[in-house]
């Protein structure tokens, strides 16, 4: 069993440039331009001001992300996205689980829609060794199955949201700025946010003039029809 607390989300593929997304606002009359000046700063801003939100559709990004189920279910959410995950019917599960590094186990106080998570100041290596054991029992049950000759797709239920699995995730500019204001952010869970840095650095690598001008104007959620 191989137990980590490291989290893949690597640009594979990408469509399109800062450039792309004023291109796509100027076909309006039917002006291209090559190069970013001043003029595109301005374009954008008043792009993200009045909700103009389709030409930042004209850039994607696609990434090949490695993560535990758990964030993995919380990725899925964003629904304005496509996604081709590993099969656990067709190929076994690995045997690559999530742990937390001893400053992430957490506790969790105040009310629903406004918990805090603080740090745990409990026993953590007995909660290191409680979840190693548990891995290890769902792990053996679950090559006991096949063993026996269990299907795959039955077998798997036995599998914990620790355990890891990789998809490919395809996402638009417009979209992805929705998923960075969300999971970014410090409501969402630690792991999510983990992940969601490796995210922004990508759009901050392939955009970066629209990445500056985003940040100033306040990271506004472009998918949102309300904003
Ligand atoms: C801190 C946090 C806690 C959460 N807790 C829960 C929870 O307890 N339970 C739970 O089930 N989910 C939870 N979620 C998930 C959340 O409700 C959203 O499903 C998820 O964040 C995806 O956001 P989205 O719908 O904006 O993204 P997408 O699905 O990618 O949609 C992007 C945008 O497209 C538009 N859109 C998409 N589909 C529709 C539609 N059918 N109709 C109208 N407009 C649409 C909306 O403007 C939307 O913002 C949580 C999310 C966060 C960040």
């Amino acid at each position: 069993m191989e137990v980590t607390n490291e989290m893949t989300c690597e640009l594979v593929d990408h469509m399109g440039s800062d450039v792309t997304v004023v291109n796509a606002a100027r076909r309006s009359m039917r002006v291209t331009k090559e190069e970013w000046s001043n003029a595109e700063t301005g374009l954008v801003r008043s792009l993200i001001k009045n909700g103009h939100g389709s030409p930042f559709e004209f850039v994607t990004f696609m990434f090949d992300v490695d993560i535990p189920i758990f964030v993995a279910r919380e990725v899925f959410r964003h629904r304005n996205s496509s996604f081709n995950e590993e099969s656990a019917r067709y190929k076994a599960r690995r045997n690559k689980m999530w742990l937390p590094s001893s400053d992430e186990w957490r506790t969790q106080v105040g009310n629903a829609m406004s918990y805090e998570y603080k740090e745990w100041d409990g026993d953590k290596a007995f909660a290191d060794t409680m979840l190693r054991n548990g891995y290890e029992d769902c792990i053996r049950v679950y090559n006991t199955l096949l063993e026996r000759g269990v299907a795959r797709e039955i077998a798997r239920t036995i599998i914990p949201v620790g355990n890891y699995t990789s998809f490919l995730w395809k996402v638009d500019l417009r979209n992805l700025t929705n998923f960075l204001v969300l999971r970014n952010a410090p409501q969402a869970q630690y792991e999510i946010q983990k992940m969601a840095k490796k995210v922004e650095e990508a759009f901050q690598e392939v955009c970066p003039n629209i990445y500056s001008i985003w940040n100033e104007e306040g990271r506004p959620r472009l998918a949102a029809a309300d904003e």
